[in-house]
């Protein structure tokens, strides 16, 4: 008799572990590790879902206790082996149960059937069909001879054909399938993303700084002991490139490669260079895909199909058999951190995950982490850099304008006079533009003009935001209400919004510039579908002068027309309560920067600030990352923040204020009689409330994680014999975001 361990779905800390149950003889031989089983479980014995973990001659526990799995999920993708060391990683890391770490590693839980291809096949000669065809014309049923005199000169006529092009009904196709002049003929292939367009791309010879990074990576590779690389190299100098070589290196020595970027930058710039060089045998993931599609690329993953993934964070469990490398482009983006529970990191299970495939694992970024720079640093990271613009031309001038000086000379205007001239002088030499505003945040909230009252959401402690004229959206929970047309608190008519959003850019630029072409980017023009990529193609063909946007706009692609970048309020992201700000501020701001002159032309980049003198401000406009470097990492030592001490962010969550708020405060306490950790908190989030949950939270600080780990442990230990009611808790290890 065989016996299994099957770990259950549930997000019960208390259940987290494997249960034992016995293989029936009907279902040896099909049940192995990594199969999804049925099970009955508890007293009531209710059917429940589980992987299997492992399989053993013995029991573990008494036999007779133990129950029967009732049957294989049908339908269900197994597990590989490699998943379940990935996820207890994961869990052991960051928490969370093991289910949900699978449910994370597992990148396509459930088979999807194949897309079907339905051919019509002609099944009579051809004067036979003209016969047939003259015959319904007299008749009038012109989509029936349509069809007929089309199968007349086609053997084969593909459905979707019919359907569109020929613009004939099912029932017709049907008729004719009974007439016996032809069958529907039906094959199943895997869905494959589409690319819009396939760039020819020249093949450059590297230049020295690109040829270290390649050798290097290459020799390291060849003798078999590759490691972990960060490629800092200023926008671009080449990175690209660089990827693409290691890959094909990769490839050609059998292996596979995972190519990590962050969703937002999933353009179709970067995926046609790979798909020129790799054709068919390249492959992407991403968020806006069906399960289906998803599922088929696992599929062909696993066949050995194809060789190289593109995608965000999750692309990292494709289940390749033979990873050889990972490259992670834009390694600073917070987007590589999850924000649901299990809260990983992209950049430490990929780390992980190389290790145990020995695969190599390439990071590259214009403006490193500051966690990632620390270890190249400290050496455990080998650090290449890439400082010149691989097509030649320099890094933008940029200016800081200080808004208060502009304010005092009597501009009121969003647009200083830096800007303008700048703006007026590109747009008559039809070069374009690009205009940056840091966040859509709180850009647009409503403030009474007679006593200040800020307009907020009634579920959630932030402002709600302007949509046109009438409407006001809350960006945490959805709600949506009318624009009160008095102040609820002082009933003044006077209300109005803070001017500085994307939409009322917008507007400003039109009645400034009425004969220019204006395309905005933010998440209300970006939300259909393929709605990002059309409007970057509209701006890259040159059918708009000025791009508005949001940080989306920044991110990774080439616009050699772009000759002024201008940020209109830099400061927005500087007052965010969080520790990464200033570090958010600057990547954001050389990204910016980073936009103008990628071409033959040079270019000129302004930032607007109210802080003209903040480090972030100062070194982006400098092109200074050590500088930056220097500064915050001196914050962050004297404050105590990562990477210089790890950080466990507890978050209690609940209805009841009082009630949460003494539970974080008997926590904090736990904790504290643990022994000399640093504990900060309780103290209300940032944002004290929100979906009308009240948020408590504890910060714990030490330099080893691990520490930290038996901490979270400890905690979920107190809570599991606590009544939480509606409360529940969320942990973070080094959170990417304290708002
Ligand atoms: P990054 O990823 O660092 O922003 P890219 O790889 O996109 O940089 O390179 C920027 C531009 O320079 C691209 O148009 C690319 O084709 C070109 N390029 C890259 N490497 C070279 C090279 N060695 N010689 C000439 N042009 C190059
Ligand atoms: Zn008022
Ligand atoms: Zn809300």
């Amino acid at each position: 008799m065989r016996y299994a361990d099957v770990i259950i779905d549930v997000s019960i800390e208390k259940l987290d572990r494997p249960f034992s149950y016995r293989i029936p003889e009907r279902l040896s031989g099909i049940v192995c590790v990594g199969s999804r089983v049925k099970i009955p479980f508890g007293a009531g014995n209710t059917e429940k879902k589980g992987y299997v973990t492992a399989i053993n001659d013995e029991a573990s526990y008494e036999p007779d206790k133990i129950k029967d799995i009732i049957d294989v999920v049908e339908g269900s993708v197994e597990a590989e082996d490699r998943s379940f060391e990935i996820a207890a990683y994961i869990k052991e890391t960051y928490g969370g149960t093991l289910s949900q770490a699978l449910k994370v590693v597992i990148p396509a839980k459930a088979k999807v059937k194949p897309v079907e291809i339905k051919t019509l096949v002609r099944k009579m000669e051809r004067d036979e069909l003209l016969a047939l065809a003259f015959e319904a014309e007299r008749k009038k049923q012109t989509g029936k001879s349509r069809l007929l005199n089309a199968l007349a000169e086609n053997d084969r006529i593909p459905s979707a054909w019919i359907a569109g092009k020929l613009r004939v009904s099912a029932s017709t196709v049907t008729s004719i399938i009974k007439s016996g002049a032809a069958y529907y003929e039906t094959s199943s292939e895997y869905r494959k993303p589409d690319v819009a367009e396939i760039a020819k791309t020249e093949v450059h010879s590297l230049n020295p700084e690109q040829s270290a990074v390649v050798d290097t990576v290459s020799k390291d590779m060849d003798e078999g002991h590759p490691g972990t690389y960060l490629v800092h190299g200023i926008t671009g100098s080449g990175k690209t490139e660089v990827y693409i070589r290691l890959a094909e290196k990769t490839v050609l020595s059998g292996r596979q490669v995972i190519f990590l970027i962050p969703e937002i930058a999933l353009t179709y710039q970067t995926l046609a260079r790979f798909y020129a060089k790799f054709g068919d045998r390249v492959s992407v993931l991403n968020s806006s895909m069906s399960p289906g599609e998803r599922f088929d690329q696992c599929e062909r993953a696993k066949k050995g199909e194809i060789d190289i993934i593109i995608g965000p964070r999750s692309a990292l469990f494709t289940p390749f058999s033979n990873i050889g490398l990972v490259i992670m482009d834009e390694e600073h983006e917070s987007s590589y951190k999850s924000e649901s529970t299990p809260r990983y990191h992209a950049r430490e299970v990929a780390k992980k995950i190389c290790s145990l495939q020995n695969a190599a694992f390439v990071m590259g970024s214009a403006t490193p982490s500051i966690e990632s720079y620390t270890r190249a640093r400290a050496g455990e990271i080998t650090l290449f850099k890439l400082n010149e613009r691989a097509t030649g031309g320099e890094l933008p001038e940029t200016d800081i304008v200080d808004l208060r000086k502009e304010l005092s000379s009597g501009n009121r205007s969003i647009f200083s006079r830096r800007l303008k001239s700048l703006m007026d002088d590109a747009l008559s030499r039809g070069e374009q533009i690009m205009l940056f505003l840091n966040r859509r945040g709180f850009s647009g909230q409503v403030s009474c003009r007679e006593c200040g009252k800020v307009i907020m959401c009634p579920h959630c402690d932030v402002p709600m935001s302007l949509h046109g004229s009438s409407k006001m959206v809350c960006h945490y929970c959805g709600e949506i209400t009318d624009k009160p047309s008095n102040c609820p608190s002082c009933g003044s008519g006077y209300l109005a919004a803070f001017k500085a959003g994307t939409e009322q850019v917008e507007e400003r630029i039109n009645k400034m510039y009425p004969d220019v072409k204006v395309l905005r980017m933010d998440k209300d023009t970006t939300s259909a579908k393929g709605a990002y990529d059309r409007i970057l193609s509209a701006f890259s063909n040159g059918e708009a002068q000025i791009l508005i946007g949001t940080q989306m706009i920044v991110k990774g692609h080439d616009f050699p027309n772009v000759t002024v970048v201008g940020v209109l309020a830099a400061d927005l992201s500087l007052g965010v309560p969080d520790f990464r700000s200033s570090e958010r501020t600057f990547q954001l701001l050389a990204q910016a920067c980073g936009r103008a002159g990628r071409g033959e032309k040079p270019g000129n980049a302004v930032i607007q600030t109210y802080q003209p003198d903040h480090y972030a401000v100062k070194c982006a406009a400098a092109h200074d990352y050590e500088a930056f470097y220097e500064e915050e990492t001196a914050f962050r030592e004297t404050a105590g923040y990562p990477p210089s001490l790890h950080m466990l962010c507890i978050q209690l969550f609940g209805t009841n204020e009082k009630k949460t708020s003494v539970l974080a405060q008997e926590l904090a306490g736990v904790i504290k009689s643990k022994g000399r950790i640093r504990v900060l908190g309780p103290a209300p989030a940032n944002i004290a409330r929100v979906k009308d949950y009240y948020r408590f939270v504890v910060y714990v600080k030490d330099p080893d994680t691990c520490v930290l780990s038996d901490i979270r442990t400890a905690s979920e230990d107190f809570f599991k014999d606590k009544d939480m009611g509606s409360m529940f808790v969320q942990f973070d290890l080094d959170p990417m975001n304290t708002i």
